[in-house]
């Protein structure tokens, strides 16, 4: 249920935000998702949409900008992006190692946000 408490954050950010600008419809929100987020974004979208339901957000788009993963190695140097492969299903399982030297000395950069980056209303 992690992407259910993570939509519900993101939910009442969105609505308090709307509330303090008066917000009296909101259009559509948009979102940037980590690759290491460990989030399934048709879970979290799914999520939100429910959480929308009965606000002044009903009916909201709801767009998702994945953030490519940076990760720096602290065995070989190596900066730069995962090699994730998106659909396999154990991925989240496997701890993260340096697609280089496949040391797990590494440090993530990058790719574990999940913020809300903008929201569209109308007053
Ligand atoms: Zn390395």
């Amino acid at each position: 249920m992690h992407e259910f408490s993570i939509s519900n954050e993101i939910v009442r950010n969105v609505l308090d935000t709307a509330k303090k600008n008066n917000g009296k419809k909101v259009l559509s929100v948009q979102l940037e998702i980590g690759e290491l987020a460990l989030l399934n974004v048709e879970q979290v979208t799914f999520w939100i949409h429910e959480l929308f339901k009965g606000t002044v957000a009903e009916g909201a788009k709801v767009k998702v900008k994945t953030i490519k993963a940076r990760i720096r190695c602290e065995s070989c140097g190596y900066k730069g992006g995962m090699d994730l492969d998106q659909k396999d299903p154990f991925r989240h399982f496997i701890p993260y190692a340096c697609p280089k030297c496949s040391s797990f000395q590494i440090k993530v950069e990058k790719g574990r946000e999940c913020t809300l980056r903008r929201i569209q209303a109308v007053r």
